[in-house]
């Protein structure tokens, strides 16, 4: 393709992809095609001579949009969202135009600086302490995912910790002990932290354990049971090293209890904190939400996805530490291909070290595009708007006590619901389920289940989750907090208005009733 062809099939693309945003409330919003749709619609190899761009577009509309989720619809209310604009998207096209694997301050400059310089923005628009800051002895960098993130602090607080415990000792002593204490190394989350940290402990090599989540704050870790948890190891010989706390845990948006960690970290001052706000630490771009930030001083790092509710594209994971020498003592290796006067200076900051992957992408343009773009106040409006959305749908669900049940108050947008059962009439007296696969049901899925009214709510729940999905006009979540089966509604999506919620609660409603009369509740 020369630079005439691209101009002509790049203008085509974007009108494609413009007249896609614009009449994406028109499209089915879940996909409808069956496993392996798209190996029986594509030939078994590459073309042998080249194909022209217009056929190659056409197959987007023919074969790939049959097979997508439309994550960007208005009735997307699934998950946590995935943002998209279009300043987003013009960051993303200057990247991969200018595709530099900018491992090191060398291999372009401007990809390095521009980095910190909009992590700095960033994380004084997120209230978090000077000490993230890169002035200090702090920094932040762009990963691609809060998974990678975890990983990565969590490699960094195992080396501390393995470098400090045994900092008394040196040689073969050292390396014995370092040896010993590997094995007792425990990384510790609430139960309703993201399942990541226990992936990280995987990849890490150490221990998970998980602590059980408090009743109250939406069920956030509380300053008891963390403590608890960590004496426990140490009486069996493990050595807690790091702890998840959470901005907004992923099945209710609880907040850990982050004074009564910070009062346990007193005692324990050796267990690295990361705070997970990968998907609501978004809303610390408003005032009415900064207190969060006040403990964070007493935390290692901290971590929020752009690309979940801050109107940026993925991937834009912004990771933020307090110490950046301990994510380059653990991830640094340098051999002599990687050296360089700049590098060997100390002047310059080189990313490799402070990830996983060697080359990585410009992905901080996108986040100057949006920042620069929406301004400080178009971004806070988008978190208050979508905010005030969810209480609008609580609200509404809160008006059927009858039909519906908030498990936990709105939180970030997101609302938790359960379907109630019949009063005069349980649902679970003619749900047409054999006995065996309610029982099957109630062991997988809600093992602390112990009455029977929950078990109906469960499983109505469950049944009016799948209703609404199957109908495909809204696309929500299920899930199962302490045993309930619940579901999650989220209206932080970029095109979330008013009349998309009003409807989604209507549908609610039709399926709710639907579900009960056939169920006879
Ligand atoms: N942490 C929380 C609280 C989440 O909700 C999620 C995903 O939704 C993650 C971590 C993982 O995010 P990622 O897909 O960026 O790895």
């Amino acid at each position: 393709m020369d630079s005439a062809q691209f101009r002509k099939a790049a203008h085509a693309a974007i009108d494609e992809i413009i007249n896609y945003y614009d009449t994406i409330g028109e499209r089915r919003v879940v996909s409808e095609v069956e496993p392996g749709y798209l190996r029986k619609i594509l030939p078994d190899g590459p073309p042998q001579e080249g194909e022209k761009w217009e056929d190659i577009q056409k197959d987007i509309e023919a074969k790939i949009m049959p097979g997508l989720t439309h994550w960007q619809h208005p009735n997307f209310m699934a998950w946590f969202p995935a943002s998209s604009t279009y300043p987003g998207m013009l960051g993303e096209l200057y990247s991969s135009a200018f595709t530099t694997a900018a491992f090191n301050w060398l291999c372009s400059p401007a990809v390095t600086e521009l980095e910190t310089v909009v992590l700095d923005w960033l994380a004084k628009l997120l209230n978090l302490p000077a000490s993230f800051l890169s002035s200090g002895e702090g920094g932040g960098v762009v990963q691609g995912s809060a998974s990678e993130a975890i990983v990565t602090v969590m490699v960094a607080a195992r080396d501390k910790y393995l470098r400090e415990s045994t900092a008394h000792l040196e040689g073969a002593e050292r390396e014995i002990a370092i040896a010993e204490k590997r094995g007792r190394l425990v990384a510790l989350g609430s139960e309703m932290a993201h399942s990541s940290t226990q992936k990280a402990a995987l990849i890490a090599g150490t221990r998970f354990r998980a602590i059980p989540a408090g009743l109250e704050d939406n069920f956030g870790l509380t300053g008891k049971n963390f403590r608890e948890i960590v004496d426990q190891c140490l009486l069996e010989g493990l050595e807690p090293f790091y702890l998840t706390a959470s901005l907004g845990t992923t099945a209710t948006c609880a907040v850990d209890n982050f004074g009564e960690i910070a009062e346990v970290l007193r005692d324990h001052p050796a267990i690295w904190v990361h705070v997970d706000a990968a998907y609501a630490g978004a809303a610390l771009v408003c005032e009415e939400y900064q207190q969060l930030t006040h403990y964070m001083d007493n935390f290692d790092s901290f971590d929020m996805n752009m690309h979940k509710w801050l109107l940026t594209n993925f991937d834009a994971s912004c990771l933020f530490v307090k110490r950046r020498r301990h994510l380059i003592d653990a991830l640094s290796v340098t051999p002599s291909y990687l050296r360089n006067e700049f590098s060997d200076s100390g002047l310059v900051t080189d990313y490799r070290d402070w990830q996983i992957p060697l080359g990585r992408r410009f992905r901080a343009l996108k986040i100057w595009f949006v920042m620069r773009t929406y301004g400080v106040e178009g971004l806070k409006n988008h978190i208050r708007n979508t905010v005030k959305l969810g209480e609008l749908f609580c609200s509404m669900i809160q008006s059927r006590p009858d039909l519906f049940k908030v498990l936990t108050p709105p939180a970030f947008a997101l609302t938790v619901l359960c379907v109630v059962p019949h009063s005069k009439s349980p649902a679970s007296a003619s749900v047409p389920q054999p006995k065996a696969a309610r029982e099957a049901y109630s062991n997988s899925f809600t093992p602390d289940a112990t009455s029977q009214a929950l078990i109906d709510s469960n499983l109505l729940t469950k049944q009016v989750y799948e209703a609404v999905n199957s109908r495909a006009e809204i696309f929500v979540t299920g899930v199962v907090v302490k045993g309930t089966y619940a579901i999650r509604v989220v209206s932080a999506n970029p095109k979330a208005e008013e009349k998309y919620i009003r409807r989604a609660f209507e549908i609610l409603v039709e399926v709710a009733e639907e579900v009960r009369n056939q169920v006879g509740g």
